[in-house]
């Protein structure tokens, strides 16, 4: 009785110790995968992020301090190659054994096609496409990911392979679909659990939970945001279909394309056309952007501006921050049309 005893204490304290030990050191890209990974950790630490909170993931580039963050991973969870093709080179040089998660390539992560031109063709809703994109899950894993082997020299010019390996033109905004979102989480408990088996338990109980609470928001703006489904936008960079198509939204068209590069004044025409075409009330600003664009471009017409944020410069990084971010997207929508 004595020895059982004296075992089970022995075999706890042990167990508190080793489990402490391992808890992964993680680094994310930006502070919406931060957020989930902060929910799934839980007490057990706190993922880094990358990149300053609200930074364009645009073809940043990350400083000395950021690469000596990256160095020390152990798992790096990021948004994926299509909007940060720089990231994947640099855990390839910087971190070349830590696990690298990128989640838009995830098991049951939904990825939608690129789209093209200032106006959006086909956009009519004649296809019913809010129900049938399972098509488009991804359901391979990661695994595309392991081919680059030829990464062991420190030669600066490597560094511009930027259209390599990824010739699947998906739009990269992945993580503007709270049910992508959803589904992260359960990826991010089950890559910590493998690394970290002692708190797996934990990793799920916080997934569990996270996602629990992410449908009942997903439910709740659902509702909000049905009788606008009509709202004619446009939007500053081509960065919403996800979010679009999640709750049954359409924009007429985008400024800026979805990588983010300065419009043409032809395309700005062009946009000006579809704001008086197609009788658009709502043309989205961005913080990470020149809003004299906008300006310029709504010189004349009746319609709105309200500013939208993909990144959520102005929240709290955290747990709570990707939520809060999801909430702030469905208010601008809400304040465009109504004003
Ligand atoms: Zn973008």
């Amino acid at each position: 009785m004595f020895l059982r005893t004296s075992l089970i204490s022995l075999s706890v304290s042990l167990g508190a110790s080793v489990a402490f030990a391992e808890v992964p050191r993680v680094v994310t890209d930006m502070a919406p995968i931060q957020s989930l990974v902060a929910q799934v950790m839980g007490e057990l630490g706190e993922p880094s992020a990358l990149m300053p909170q609200g930074t364009s993931p645009h073809g940043y580039s990350l400083r000395p301090s950021e690469a000596r963050a990256l160095q020390s991973a152990d798992v790096v969870f990021w948004t994926g190659p299509q909007i940060e093709p720089w990231l994947e080179e640099m855990i390839e040089k910087v971190a070349p054994d830590a696990v690298s998660v990128p989640l838009a390539l995830a098991e049951g992560t939904l990825i939608l096609e690129t789209r093209e031109g200032a106006h959006f063709e086909g956009h009519d809703h004649g296809e019913d496409d809010h129900d049938d994109h399972d098509d488009n899950h991804r359901d391979e894993g990661h695994d595309d990911h392991d081919d680059h082997d030829d990464h062991d020299d420190h030669d600066e010019h490597d560094d511009h392979e930027d259209d390599h390996a990824h010739d699947e033109a998906f739009d990269g905004h992945v993580w503007l679909d709270p049910m992508n979102g959803h589904a992260w989480l359960g990826v991010i408990a089950a890559e910590l659990s493998a690394l970290d088996p002692e708190n797996a338990e934990t990793y799920a109980q916080n997934a569990t939970a996270a996602q629990a609470e992410l449908e009942a928001r997903v439910e709740a703006i659902a509702e909000q945001l049905t009788p606008i489904s009509g709202l004619k936008f446009i939007v500053f960079h081509d960065a919403y279909q996800y979010f679009e198509n999640r709750f049954g939204l359409t924009a007429e068209g985008a400024l800026s394309l979805s990588d983010a590069t300065s419009p043409s004044p032809a395309r700005l025409r062009e946009i000006q056309e579809t704001i008086a075409d197609y009788d658009v009330t709502c043309v989205f600003a961005e913080p990470q952007f020149n809003a004299g664009i906008v300006e310029t471009v709504l010189d004349g017409t009746e319609a709105n501006t309200t500013v939208i944020d993909p990144l959520g410069v102005g929240l709290e990084a955290g747990p709570g921050f990707y939520g809060a971010l999801i909430d702030d997207m469905a208010k601008a929508f809400l304040s465009c049309q109504s004003e």
